[in-house]
C-alpha cells in the first residue's frame, strides 16, 4: 500500500487537539486548510462525516466517490465527492495506506445485532454523531447521517463480494491528511466501540491538526 508522508510540521499547526477515546469532534474547516488524523496508538476507528458549510444538504457521498474513483478504499490522491459530484476534500497524505467507504457507523442497533442483545445500551459512534449535532444546535439531526468514512478500519472485501471486519492495518502515529477544497463542517466520531477487532477492543485517543491556507496571512507552510 502507498505510503506518502506529509511535508507539514507540526509546530505550524494552529489546531492541535488530541480527542479521547470514544469522544465526538464537530469543527469547522475552511477552504485550503489542511487537516491530519493521527491514530495515536493505532488501530482506532475515526467514523467521520463531511457537510458543505455554505449548503448542508451537500455532503459527503460514499457511492459518488467510490464510483468516481473505481475503487472502495481511500488514500492518498483520493478525492472526497459529495453528493453533487463536487470535490470536498483530496486526501494528500496518508501512512496508513488504506480506509474504508463501507463499514458505516455502529449503533444501539448493530451492536444488538453483530453482537447481543445485551450490547444495545453501549455508547455508539451513531450517538457520537448526534450528540455532537445536537450540541452544536446547527440544525442537522438524523435524517442527516449517511454512510461515513472509517479512517484507519479496515474492512477488506472478499474475492466473494462479502465484507470482513478484520484486524487493523495501522499502527501507532500512522496518519492521514487532507486539504479542504471547500468551506466543510468535520463531523467524527471517535469510535467507542468495545466489541470489533479492527480496533482490537480497545478504543484509543487520536490526535486532530489543522494547518492555515497554503500562503495565506499568518500561515507558516509553504505550498504544497
Ligand atoms: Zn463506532
Amino acid at each position: 500500500m502507498p505510503i506518502i508522508e506529509s511535508a507539514l510540521d507540526a509546530r505550524d499547526a494552529h489546531t492541535d487537539f488530541t480527542l479521547p477515546a470514544g469522544e465526538p469532534w464537530l469543527h469547522d474547516l475552511k477552504r485550503g486548510e489542511t487537516l491530519r488524523i493521527v491514530d495515536l496508538e493505532g488501530n482506532q476507528a475515526v467514523d467521520t462525516l463531511f457537510y458543505s458549510a455554505a449548503t448542508v444538504e451537500e455532503r459527503y457521498s460514499a457511492s459518488d466517490t467510490i464510483r468516481a474513483q473505481g475503487n472502495l478504499y481511500l488514500t492518498t490522491g483520493s478525492r472526497l465527492l459529495s453528493n453533487e459530484g463536487n470535490v470536498m476534500l483530496q486526501i494528500v497524505a496518508d501512512t496508513c495506506g488504506r480506509h474504508d467507504t463501507l463499514g458505516g457507523a455502529c449503533s444501539a442497533e448493530s451492536n444488538t445485532v453483530r453482537y447481543a442483545l445485551e450490547k444495545r445500551h453501549m455508547h455508539s459512534c451513531r450517538d457520537n454523531f448526534l450528540l455532537a449535532l445536537a450540541r452544536a444546535d446547527c440544525g442537522l439531526g438524523k435524517r442527516d447521517l449517511s454512510s461515513n468514512i472509517n479512517f484507519f478500519m479496515n474492512v477488506p472485501v472478499t474475492p466473494g463480494g462479502q465484507l470482513s471486519f478484520a484486524d487493523g492495518i495501522s499502527a501507532a502515529g500512522r496518519y492521514v491528511e487532507m486539504r479542504a477544497q471547500m468551506d466543510v463542517i468535520v463531523l467524527i466520531s471517535n469510535c467507542p466501540q468495545l466489541n470489533n477487532p479492527c480496533n482490537a477492543y480497545n478504543p484509543t485517543p487520536v490526535r486532530l491538526m489543522v494547518w492555515d491556507v497554503p500562503g495565506a496571512p499568518g500561515s507558516l507552510t509553504p505550498n504544497s
